[in-house]
């Protein structure tokens, strides 16, 4: 008995030394370390392949110029005239001022006017401003922030039946310098100031927009600007810039937030800007 009683507690022994608690920590962690590094090493080539395919890709088809980051004027509005909370962006929208060709002049306004916080992250200048080039892309606020450059309410959001949301927010806006409708007179045409806009500034289109058929043009070298900065900005917060025939006019899209560009006839019905030049549509359709 006494060995079959030393047996016992022999292979009791060796059982509770299994039921250790140390034996129990190691084995979890062993198998951890070895499954991390098992995991580690596909998931780098899976991530990495298809990523330099997408950019190879990107840049046959739509060569993104950062050059002209540089050739941005900076001329921040004041803390009060915008808000600096950070948010993710979903959408672009395309506007005109309604104003001269100047974007430093449009920022300036913005920051001396009693509007409030009523701006956009950028503004691009037209032909013929004395201080600021044809093109030139100015920067009032960087594009993660936001201020209110759409004018929504709910009895907007009611015509599709969908909730209000804070579409400011999560929408970074372009101004491009430019007067909008305009009206012939004697073979001039005219601002809604009743001031001359040069005939080789006029667009005219082939079917009326909103009830007009002149509208000041945007120059080459703004549309130019829009496209650097739809690239980059589509690059930087993942907006898709497919070309969709709706942005023209209200579109629920829109109102849902659903990615991608816009103007701001797309979300308002008495708005002009942007107006579909050819020229402008044409550069959008690139894009896509
Ligand atoms: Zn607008």
């Amino acid at each position: 008995m006494g060995v079959l009683n030393q047996l016992i507690e022999w292979l009791l022994g060796l059982f509770s030394s299994n039921q250790k608690p140390e034996d129990n920590t190691i084995i979890p962690e062993e198998v951890a370390v070895v499954s991390e590094e098992i995991q580690s090493i596909p998931s780098i080539e899976i991530v990495q392949e298809p990523s330099n395919e997408k950019i190879e890709e990107i840049e046959e088809v739509k060569p993104m110029n950062t050059d002209f980051l540089s050739g941005i004027h900076k001329m921040f509005l004041d803390s009060g005239q915008y808000i600096k909370e950070e948010n993710a962006k979903f959408q672009i929208y395309l506007h005109h001022t309604a104003g001269n060709a100047s974007g430093r002049n449009t920022i300036s306004n913005w920051n001396t006017d009693s509007r409030g916080r009523i701006a956009t992250c950028v503004t691009v200048s037209n032909k013929g401003a004395s201080n600021s080039p044809d093109g030139e892309i100015v920067q009032a606020f960087s594009s993660k922030h936001w201020a209110y450059h759409l004018g929504l309410k709910q009895e907007h959001f009611d015509r599709f039946d969908l909730p209000y949301v804070n579409i400011d927010k999560f929408s970074i806006g372009i101004e491009l310098c430019a007067w909008g409708p305009l009206t012939l007179k004697d073979g001039k045409f005219y601002n809604y100031v009743n001031r001359q806009v040069p005939e080789d500034e006029v667009c005219q289109l082939l079917k009326q927009f909103k009830g007009y058929t002149y509208y000041h043009k945007y120059s080459d070298a703004q549309i130019e600007s829009v496209k650097n900065l739809l690239l980059y900005w589509s690059e930087t917060y993942n907006i898709p810039l497919e070309y969709n025939e709706d942005i023209w006019d209200l579109t629920e899209r829109a109102y849902k937030l659903e990615p991608g560009v816009y103007t701001h006839n797309s979300v308002r019905k008495d708005k002009t800007d942007v107006f579909p030049q050819p020229s402008l549509i044409e550069m959008l359709k690139s894009l896509s």
